[in-house]
């Protein structure tokens, strides 16, 4: 079955659940096994784990779908747990907006909103723990000679001539270093494994480094943290975790995890890796969308040209869409980059059954309609969305002088263009027949206004006449139209691939100089008066939109989400 088949599937907007339960992949299979074997008990217990050092990204979004949408398809539970061991780089900003992101998707951990940092007693009680068996030590080597000790992939490491310290310098030594008698750097605390394992992860991985910093939940309590590799796995077994789902790049920490569990001698989750998610013209290393956000190449983390959940919501999309996407691309085992125009296909798709259609002109020139009586104004019905029976129809004013779009007129069309031009009729969307009778044109000769004429028989319709005309264009009454700002979006970047490249240039010298072009005086039609942000439309012919929050009173601001033009769905049909 093609991914467009799948698509084409009834879908129920809610709950989330819904979403994957028909899709199999090599996590499920994993599962289902352990169910029959009766492994964990017939218990599916998973987390989502992030770091709070950036905003969440459409890759986020892939292990939280994955990680919450299998508890649920599992009748198990999913935790969203911080893992917060890096006080240098994490920020309450962060974790706020990763809870927002989480709900906004539309899962829920319920109670079960837990912090890597709540384990920091526990962590260094089994830090001591490994001391005592003589499988830890405190090392005053730099970081400098640790990395220089450590040996390549090629060449085995070597050891510190601190390693073989007893067991009682070592217990002395890491009190100290928690009770501040330290600098930063000072000295480190190292497992004791083996520094010629072909595994670098195994060469005396460090433990525990000293940073007299802030943590924004534990305080001043700490001058000692955990490192990520010591705290996690423990996090999970703490917790309970039966599959630690997480990205490929920790399948070389696998054994390291193992070890400390094993050492430890305490409960054992299994982990699995699967492919992070790629997606073309995009980054989603938050290295870098950091930097994007720090050095203003965007505004702000919500820029709804980010990837970012809070952007793309800004953006306009739907969390069903981005769900959709989740399942659409599936998890696997090796990496591969996505077509971002699925994940534009996905919110088009969502859009087209729930969005109000309404008419805005976004590049207006003026029509004058001479022979419709001067202060007339009829309303005319126009239908809110023709894929949902039940949005019912809405009233346009019309009048005597209107906007149309620059682009539905051409003074002298080629063949194929069979919109408005002098001598030629069109239909007004809901309206009549307009003929276009005269240009107007301003002292340099550009195009400033279009005198027309109109068929009063054809309200609504067609000629009873029988004649035919070949488009049906969009329109806004000029008394009655609002004017709008309109941001138009492209790709952030200009390749496929947007990475740093070998000759040592930065991605950020791919940026696309027009990922943003703005429309200042676009025209909506008089329904949008009252439009709150977060609303989302499609103005008919042109695209889907979202009201920005940048909106005011007076001048609605509008984010086009995506086009109309399903491009995914052509290359499929290709395909
Ligand atoms: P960092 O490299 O800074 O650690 P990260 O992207 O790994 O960044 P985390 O906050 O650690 O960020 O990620 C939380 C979870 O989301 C992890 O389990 C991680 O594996 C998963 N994740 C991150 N990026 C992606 C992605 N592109 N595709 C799928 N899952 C991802
Ligand atoms: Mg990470």
């Amino acid at each position: 079955m093609s991914n467009l088949e799948r698509e084409k599937k009834p879908e129920s907007a809610t709950p989330p659940a819904g979403d994957s339960v028909s899709k199999t992949h090599f996590i499920r299979e994993i599962i289902d096994e352990d169910m029959k074997t009766g492994k964990f008990g017939g218990r599916v217990q998973t987390r989502f784990p992030p770091e709070p050092n950036g905003y969440l990204h459409i890759g986020h979004a892939k292990s939280i779908c994955l990680n919450f949408g299998l508890a649920l398809d599992y009748g198990g539970k999913c935790n969203l747990r911080f893992d917060d061991t890096n006080p240098t780089k994490e920020e309450q900003e962060y974790v706020d907006s990763i809870i927002e992101d989480v709900r906004w998707l539309g899962f829920s951990w319920d109670d079960r909103l837990f912090y890597a940092s709540d384990y920091f007693d526990q962590l260094y009680a089994w830090a001591v723990q490994l001391i005592k068996a003589g499988k830890a030590y405190v090392d005053h080597l730099s970081a400098d000679q640790i990395r220089e000790y450590r040996g390549t992939l090629t060449q085995p490491g070597k050891e510190s001539p601190y390693r073989n310290r007893s067991v009682e310098e070592n217990l002395a030594l890491i009190e100290q270093m928690r009770s501040g008698d330290f600098p930063d750097g000072a000295c480190v605390l190292r497992a004791k494994i083996d520094m010629a394992s072909g595994n670098v992860n195994m060469r005396d991985p460090v433990l525990y480094r000293i940073l007299h910093t802030e943590h924004h939940r534990t305080g001043d309590k700490w001058c000692i943290y955990p490192m990520y590799d010591f705290a996690h796995g423990q996090s999970d077994s703490i917790e309970g975790v039966t599959h630690s789902i997480c990205t490929l790049e920790f399948a070389d920490h696998r054994p390291l995890y193992d070890w400390f569990i094993q050492t430890l001698g305490i409960y054992a989750p299994q982990q699995i890796e699967f492919a992070r998610l790629n997606l073309t013209y995009t980054v989603l290393s938050k290295r870098k969308l950091i930097k994007l956000v720090q050095d203003k190449h965007v505004n702000g983390w919500d820029d709804p040209r980010m990837p970012t959940i809070s952007g793309l919501r800004r953006r306009g999309f739907t969390p069903e869409a981005i769900r959709a996407f989740c399942d659409l691309i599936g998890v696997a085992k090796s990496p591969s980059t996505v077509d971002i125009q699925m994940l534009e296909y996905c919110v088009r798709q969502d859009l087209n059954k729930r969005a109000p259609r309404v008419m805005a002109v976004l590049k207006p020139i003026k029509v004058v309609i001479t022979n419709y009586p001067e202060d007339q104004v009829e309303e005319l019905d126009a239908i809110n969305n023709p894929e949902d029976a039940n949005a019912g129809t809405r009233k346009v004013p019309f009048s005597r002088v209107l906007y149309i779009e620059q682009d539905d007129f051409m003074e002298n069309p080629p063949n194929k263009f069979y919109r408005l031009s002098p001598g030629r009729e069109v239909r007004l969307r809901y309206a009549y027949f307009i003929k276009c009778e005269e240009v107007i044109k301003d002292a340099d000769g550009n195009i400033i206004e279009l005198r027309c004429t109109y068929d009063p028989s054809t309200r609504g319709g067609d000629a009873p006449d029988g004649r035919k005309v070949k488009a049906t264009i969009h329109w806004v009454s000029a008394a009655d139209a609002l004017k709008a700002e309109v941001r138009i979006y492209d790709h952030l970047f200009t390749t496929v691939n947007p990475n740093d490249d070998d000759e040592g240039r930065d991605f950020t010298e791919l940026i696309n100089p027009k990922s943003l072009e703005i429309l200042p005086s676009a025209y909506v039609e008089p329904s949008l008066a009252n439009a709150t942000p977060g609303s989302r439309y499609q103005f008919e012919r042109v695209g889907y939109f979202s009201v920005d929050p940048d909106s005011t009173d007076g001048k609605p601001v509008f984010n086009r989400t995506v086009t109309l033009k399903d491009e995914w769905a052509k290359i499929q049909k290709q395909g």
